[in-house]
């Protein structure tokens, strides 16, 4: 998916013009301890695309210096994004910091589209003509409290977007490795890796480097991106914002999401909260027990330690989980299985008679309760192309759709046809 990265001081509305792209996604916040906080992180789409928003607004450190911070802010934007929005407020007209930014930003071959926030229809136009001093082009005018313009700034990044067909060819599945310090990532990589000739593929044009290993296993390969930000450790301050944001940028660049626990100790709040990211992202998920071989024989109980991470992780129910140990060299077999298995979900279509026939008997196992005034009736669903596996199904009323009913549907549809770590999308459509 494509990236999509909100970048400007603060107080110019960065967090709005967010909440304005990924506006009805929001619906799905649910049972994450700890994870709405920081809400930095949307996905999003406008004609054909879909996207993922970056607010960098959110992505702050602690005790560092407002420059440090949109230091920080604008290199993980060029990093990451193929499209980045750089947002000023009109009413408080270009400050000091607003040039800092600009000059962070030149040193960026990523498309830059300025937006000018905050711009009410009755001003003047006349007076955006200086903003053309950045550099960056013609700005769009924008109000995301009000939504003008944002149709228009919308189709813009579109526009600058990579073609689909440019980007598509992936010969391999990309892998994200993620998971708090010490559980084992640069271990499993050593493993992983051998003693296999490793492919460096730094960004240009960035300060934050990123070393992808490609690995060949039963003659495919596997890229396993970002290797190289698990291996710093000790130079970073805070280690704990690090693994965040590292994650993050994996996240985003990888097709699916590989999430690293340590099972000789109690799973924390870090390891939900790094999870919840995977979760937002709305990627293909796999959850990898590491240093089984710590265990006791006695908590060498799979069924257990399943349901215990499947507690924690509610909202990944969909997560595939295997147990390994990445020192010991043990299992390592089944993270490749489990990549070609979900691979093979999210490729599965489904036969839109069976669908339905599925779509009804759910409805006759458990019909919909009444809800926001009225009584859910379906009509036929069938899935539609898309990268995750999407239906779209037709109803009398979306509104009537109560969230836990959409959850029935939702565990009704895994239950026939898996689906196994792959996030599946119910679009609810108004048919009269
Ligand atoms: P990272 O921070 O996630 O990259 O973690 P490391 O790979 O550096 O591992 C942290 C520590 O855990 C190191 O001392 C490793 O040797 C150890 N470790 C990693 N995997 C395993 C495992 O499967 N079993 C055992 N016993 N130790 C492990």
């Amino acid at each position: 998916k494509n990236v999509i990265a909100i970048i400007g001081r603060p107080n110019v509305g960065k967090s709005s013009l967010f909440n304005r792209v990924i506006k009805e996604k929001k619906a799905i916040i649910e049972d994450r301890p700890g994870v709405t906080r920081d809400r930095i992180y949307g996905s999003a789409d406008w004609l054909t695309r879909d996207f993922i928003v970056i607010d960098t607004g959110g992505i702050t450190l602690e005790n560092a210096t407002f420059a440090k911070e949109i230091k920080l802010q604008a290199e993980i934007a060029m990093a990451e994004a193929d499209v980045i929005v750089f947002v000023v407020n009109h009413q408080e007209g270009l400050l000091p910091d607003d040039e800092m930014i600009a000059k962070l930003l030149y040193k960026t071959k990523k498309p830059v589209i300025l937006a000018v926030n905050k711009y009410d229809r009755k001003m003047n136009q006349d007076e955006t003509y200086h903003y053309l001093t950045l550099g960056f082009g013609e700005p769009f005018l924008i109000s995301s409290t009000h939504g003008i313009g944002i149709g228009d700034l919308l189709d813009e990044i579109i526009h600058k977007l990579p073609s689909p067909k440019e980007q598509d060819q992936t010969p391999y599945p990309s892998v994200a490795l993620i998971g708090k310090p010490n559980v084992g990532k640069s271990s499993l990589i050593n493993t992983l890796t051998g003693e296999q000739r490793m492919i460096v593929s730094p960004i240009p044009g960035t300060t934050i480097d990123a070393v992808d290993s490609l690995v060949k296993y039963n003659g495919k390969n596997y890229l396993f991106v970002d290797t190289a930000g698990i291996r710093r450790k000790g130079k970073i301050e805070s280690l704990e914002k690090y693994s965040y944001l590292r994650s993050l940028g994996a996240i985003n660049k990888a097709d699916f999401v590989l999430l690293m626990m340590d099972m000789s100790e109690p799973i924390s709040d870090q390891d939900t909260n790094i999870g919840g990211l995977a979760f937002e992202a709305q990627k293909p998920i796999i959850i990898i027990g590491n240093k089984w071989d710590l265990l006791p024989t006695e908590m060498k109980d799979r069924k257990r330690r399943e349901a215990e991470i499947r507690a924690y992780f509610k909202y990944l129910r969909y997560a595939k989980i295997i147990f390994i140990s990445a020192l010991e060299k043990q299992k390592i077999g089944q993270i490749y299985q489990a990549i070609d298995d979900v691979d093979a979900s999210l490729k599965r279509k489904i036969q839109t008679s069976i669908f339905n026939e599925v779509l009804n008997r759910a409805q006759l196992l458990n019909p919909a309760p009444d809800h926001n005034g009225g009584r859910l009736k379906i009509y036929y669903g069938s899935q539609v192309e898309a990268y995750l596996p999407t239906f779209v199904i037709f109803v009398n009323n979306p509104d009537y759709v109560h969230f836990s009913y959409k959850r029935f549907l939702e565990n009704q549809i895994r239950e026939q046809f898996g689906f196994e770590g792959v996030p599946i999308n119910l679009i609810f459509r108004e048919r009269r």
